[in-house]
């Protein structure tokens, strides 16, 4: 037993308010024991912090939706000392104390053993945000489409679910292009394997119910009108995934390309995916993902670098995937 460094929400008047605080270890429950030496900031993470939406739903709470680091003890039969995990959601910095912090404890069955080939840090570069978009990514293969389709569209392209998602559709071979409000981002989007770069206000305005058939396939972190012309732009029988809210949680859309189009709307959710999903999608992003492409789009704080970099990402100032080093 002994104290450790952490990420707190707590409760006051005016609202919330966090802080890095000492906790002991009694405040953690769970079978297996964790040294965490890695976190990441996702754009939930940064409304956890922040308080403006309601993500936080026990007080006091340990933030951080995802963590990796070390066994240091366990009673779970899957897991021993020593061995390197990875957790993302799953209620992790909602309803569960988080990733923030030095040390962790989960139940076993909800863990994933990091694949060979990946360190602590690569796994946090990925996160809950490159999980989200590996699991995206899953989705249109399920669907049936494949690069012989026509283009793929991502939108939020500079964000840490849009940075991946290009990434990992580019080395898959699609056509891929990318939607930003960050213009000046280009070399990097075209270096992650941008063909093509539109302006996101392309896509904010109130939609027409059919539009020109642009892309095939899209993978969506953003939301309302820009989903909405996501879909009313998708080819004959394409589809969209909808995995984010960057831009809003409404859709005012039209059914017609449901309807006449045959276009499917794809969700996506990463904090309850099932063992499986999840597995399989941390297997796919080891060996499909290149160390040198997650390396650039990746930043690295400390752990009292959190808040003022979680004002930045809602503020839209960050780039790509900011890993916390911890311990
Ligand atoms: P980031 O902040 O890293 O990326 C969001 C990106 O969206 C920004 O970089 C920006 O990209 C774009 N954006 C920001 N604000 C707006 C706006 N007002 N209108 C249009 N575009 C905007 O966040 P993450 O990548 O971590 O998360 C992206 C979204 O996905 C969030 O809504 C998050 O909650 C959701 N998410 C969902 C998960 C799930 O399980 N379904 C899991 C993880 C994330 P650019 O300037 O290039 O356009």
């Amino acid at each position: 037993m002994g104290k450790f460094r952490a990420i707190v929400v707590e409760k006051v008047a005016s609202g919330q308010r966090a802080g890095l605080k000492e906790i002991d270890d009694s405040e953690l429950d769970g079978d297996v024991a964790v040294r965490v030496t890695h976190s990441s900031v996702n754009y939930k993470d940064a409304l956890a912090i922040d308080g403006r939406a309601p993500i936080v739903r026990r007080f006091p709470l340990i933030v951080g939706i995802d963590f990796a680091g070390e066994v240091q003890e366990s009673t779970h039969p899957g897991f021993s000392r020593g061995d390197r995990v990875v957790l993302t959601g799953w209620g992790a910095g909602e309803s569960r104390h988080g990733g923030f912090a030095e040390r962790a404890r989960w139940p076993g069955d909800q863990l994933v053993k990091l694949p060979e080939g990946l360190s602590a840090e690569q796994a946090m570069a990925i996160g809950t945000a490159g999980l989200t978009a590996m699991l995206s990514l899953l989705a249109i293969e399920r669907f049936g489409l494949k690069p012989d389709d026509g283009p793929a569209i991502v939108t939020g392209a500079t964000g840490g679910v849009g940075s991946i998602a290009l990434a990992l559709l580019a080395r898959k071979g699609w056509e891929v292009i990318a939607s930003t409000g960050h213009p000046k981002e280009a070399p990097y989007l075209k270096k992650l394997g941008a063909s093509q770069i539109i302006d996101r206000t392309e896509l904010a305005a109130a939609p027409k119910a059919l539009g020109k058939e642009s892309w095939a396939a899209g993978i969506d972190a953003v939301g309302s009108t820009t989903l909405a012309n996501l879909c009313a732009r998708t080819r004959y029988g394409g589809a969209i995934v909808a995995c984010g809210l960057a831009g809003g949680m409404d859709l005012p859309a039209s059914v017609a390309p449901f309807i006449l189009r045959n276009v499917a709307l794809l969700g996506v959710d990463s904090v309850q995916a099932p063992m499986p999903h999840r597995q399989e999608a941390w297997q796919r992003l080891a060996a499909d993902l290149p160390a040198d492409l997650l390396e650039s789009m990746t930043s690295r704080i400390r752990l009292e670098e959190v808040f003022a970099v979680a004002s930045k990402m809602l503020a839209g100032e960050t780039r790509g995937r900011l890993v916390v080093g911890i311990g």
